[in-house]
């Protein structure tokens, strides 16, 4: 297996690293040369296309924002298809809509190229640590070929089904996420403003049935004001904004998830978009009036 890796970013600079670890040799490349640059640096091989990456490789993992710019990398001009050869083996492990991971699939399957979708959770700490929990989407059979190549990345890989099933189980986990936060905001809003040093109302209640990843990850940022990102707010917007659409497409309405919407579309306008997510607890401060 020769490894390409497109997008540097928070997520996609630890992975590479992992992969190096676990005795892989990627070839990495992003649109932003820095990014690029300090991959250089560590001695990785880097590319100037994503043309020249699947030119170069067998299997080409993708780890970019949103549908448009996995369609910008793959189908685009310099992009995946213009060098990938037959049979090679893209891997969008990129959070993006399930109907956008069909169509970049069937553009693929008429040159040759499978795909698997395999979004990711767990943020920069288990990008770090190479504890992702990865969903995918896409043929078992090249799921069980990928397999050894995403547990260099994560602990966990679990087939969810046809192509587009990774993004539709992430988009489960981003509802639960977002509105785990809005929930732990809310509350110890309420409980600080009413008297509670909120240090003890985390002590007492994070082991109980309260207690949540969230809110080991996400109250200490909150206490401390620090809200540098892991993951950011626009990206959340990106990832209800789908799964609204998709709850549309299949009529499910999203009532809570609608209402959390409401807040971070709130929030990217009052100039915080690229802060984490952990700062909506910033909207429950200006409501408050903290
Ligand atoms: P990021 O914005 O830090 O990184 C994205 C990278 O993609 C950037 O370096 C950007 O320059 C590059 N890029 C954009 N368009 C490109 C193109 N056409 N060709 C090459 N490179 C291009 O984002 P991130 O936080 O690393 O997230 C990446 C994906 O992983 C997103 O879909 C996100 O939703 C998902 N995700 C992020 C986290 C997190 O905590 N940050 C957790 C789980 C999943």
């Amino acid at each position: 297996m020769k490894i390409a890796f497109i997008g540097l970013g928070i997520m996609g600079k630890p992975m590479v690293r992992n992969l190096v670890k676990a005795g892989y040799e990627p070839v990495v490349y992003d649109i932003v040369k820095e990014n690029v640059e300090a991959m250089s640096r560590e001695g990785i091989q880097t590319v100037k296309s994503s043309k020249e990456a699947a030119q170069k490789c067998n299997v080409i993992i993708t780890m970019l924002p949103n549908s448009p710019h996995v369609k910008a990398a793959v189908l685009g001009e310099e992009g995946v298809l213009e060098g990938a050869e037959k049979g090679s083996l893209l891997i969008d492990m990129s959070s993006i809509a399930p109907l956008a991971s069909k169509e970049i699939s069937e553009a693929c399957a008429k040159k040759g190229v499978r795909m698997l979708d395999a979004p990711v959770s767990g943020g920069e700490p288990k990008a770090i640590d190479g504890t992702l929990s990865i969903m995918v989407g896409g043929k078992k059979s090249d799921f069980d070929e990928a397999y050894d190549l995403l547990m260099a990345m994560g602990a966990s890989a679990v087939y969810c089904g046809d192509i587009g099933a990774g993004n539709t189980t992430k988009l489960a986990n981003q509802v639960i996420v977002a509105l785990n936060i809005a929930a732990v905001s809310e509350a110890f809003m309420l409980s600080t403003k009413a008297g509670v040093d909120p240090e003890k109302v985390f002590a007492a209640i994070r082991g109980g049935l309260a207690g949540s990843t969230v809110m080991n990850a996400k109250v200490p940022m909150m206490l401390s004001g620090n809200y540098k990102p892991g993951f950011k707010i626009d990206l959340h917007i990106k990832d209800l904004n789908n799964a609204l659409d998709t709850g549309h497409a299949v009529g499910v309405p999203l009532p809570m998830t609608a209402g959390v919407m409401e807040i971070l579309q709130k929030l990217h306008a009052d100039g915080y978009g690229q802060e984490d997510h952990s700062a909506i607890a910033r909207y429950y401060e200006k409501l408050a009036g903290v």
